[in-house]
């Protein structure tokens, strides 16, 4: 019998050019520059998504969310996010928690993260204590040190439920 747990990784990166929107853990962060994307350009979120896709064996985000698609042109990632966590919750699993590295060389979102965790929570319906956030630059080294990109990691553990009718 497979065990009740399942784990899954993501990993995402975006181009970053001036005057464009930055959003991070679906929050805005306050910055000369965005993230070059056909939706809002969430790494955070994209790799996210993909962890929950990997773990409960449901492929990955441009699977279901293709940028071909006019559907989702500039679409709030949360709402990517909530569809997947639902996609998750319907094949029978629930959260057990997930942990995300931003990599970017600035600025600081230190003072974001409690916004960020609690924004996460949120959109996948699950309490604050199981989103952790961590954020690093490259000590200026690479396409993130030199701020042409931001780059994100995340992984997930998902737990096997009973049924496979979660009300989510
Ligand atoms: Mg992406």
């Amino acid at each position: 019998m497979a065990p009740p747990f399942r784990i899954g990784n993501g990993y995402d990166v975006h181009r970053l050019a001036d005057g464009l929107e930055l959003w991070l853990c679906g929050v805005r962060v306050a910055h000369s520059k965005g993230a070059v994307a056909h939706s809002d350009g969430d790494v955070a979120i994209h790799a996210l998504c993909d962890a929950l896709l990997g773990a409960a064996g449901l492929r990955d985000i441009g699977y279901h969310f293709p940028d071909t698609n006019a559907a989702y042109r500039g679409i709030d990632s949360k709402i990517l996010l909530a569809r997947t966590m639902r996609m998750v919750r319907e094949k029978g699993y629930e959260l057990g928690n997930v942990d995300i590295v931003l990599c970017l060389q600035r600025p600081k979102v230190k003072d974001l993260i409690p916004a960020m965790q609690q924004c996460l929570a949120q959109a996948m319906q699950t309490d604050v204590e199981n989103v952790c956030v961590k954020a690093t630059t490259t000590e200026t080294l690479g396409f993130v040190g030199r701020e042409e990109g931001v780059a994100a990691y995340a992984v997930s553990l998902l737990v096997k439920t009973n049924g496979s009718n979660h009300p989510n």
